[in-house]
């Protein structure tokens, strides 16, 4: 769809420094699960700049998507859009990207996701309904959106969890070891940082999983 103009319709606090966009578009906007789209940052200041977010809503033709940012202290993509007001018209271009979510109903849907590396694992989901979930926050207060998996296997760990916390601890690449898995038969789609998806994956293909099962994209 090359550049195309977007209004920011929703704006809502997932957590103290994560936000939810909705953006509405010129019908006809189309993306494959698991892509991103590229936000002008418009704040005046040079040089010009661009950030990638992943579109967190499933694929298909509609007039509206989501993204969830991460607002950094410091950064200048996402400390923008933490500014903007609902109704302010953005700047975008894509959708691009190819970590998408290719349905193979013969294997057993594996997701891995550190932070806001849910966001196009959320939209392959959206599409699929099924699967393992290994999700991986710091805090308990990091975590938004759980109640939306509780139809899947969802395994959420805290790296740094408070008190009172009774669920997983651990890093994702910890707790992925410890559960027992079919490497035969799992397609597994992971986003995160590089030191996490480099780590999954030297696992997974030590293991067995075809290169071709093991799917990422890194923040
Ligand atoms: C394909 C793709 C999809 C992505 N999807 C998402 C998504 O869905 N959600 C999401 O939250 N992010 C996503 N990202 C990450 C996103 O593109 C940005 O990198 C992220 O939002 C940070 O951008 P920023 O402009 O806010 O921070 P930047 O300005 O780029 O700064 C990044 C960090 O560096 C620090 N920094 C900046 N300048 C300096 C300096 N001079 N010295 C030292 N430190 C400095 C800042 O404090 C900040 O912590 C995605 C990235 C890719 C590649």
């Amino acid at each position: 769809m090359g550049n195309f103009k977007g209004k920011l319709v929703v704006k809502k606090e997932l957590t103290y420094d994560v936000i939810q966009f909705d953006i509405e578009v010129e019908p006809g906007f189309q993306h494959k699960s698991g892509q991103f789209i590229m936000v002008d940052v418009l704040d005046g200041k040079e040089p010009k700049a661009r950030r990638a977010y992943s579109i967190t809503t499933r694929g298909g033709v509609d007039n509206k998507f989501s993204l969830i940012v991460k607002i950094l202290p410091d950064g200048r993509g996402s400390r923008f859009l933490a500014g903007l007001d609902v109704g302010a018209e953005l700047s975008l271009s894509g959708p691009f990207g190819h970590f998408v979510f290719d349905e193979n109903p013969k294997k057993n849907i594996v997701f891995i996701a550190t932070g806001t590396g849910i966001a196009p694992i959320n939209a392959m989901i959206e599409e699929n309904k099924g699967g393992t979930l290994f999700w991986g926050l710091r805090h308990a207060k990091d975590i938004f959106w759980a109640e939306k998996y509780k139809d899947l296997d969802l395994k959420l760990t805290l790296s740094k969890p408070e008190g009172d916390w009774t669920g997983l601890v651990g890093r994702v690449t910890e707790i992925v070891p410890k559960t027992a898995m079919d490497f035969e038969n799992i397609r597994v789609y992971m986003c995160g940082n590089k030191s996490m998806t480099d780590e999954m994956k030297q696992y997974l293909l030590a293991n067995g999983v075809p290169p071709e099962d093991i799917k990422f994209e890194i923040f």
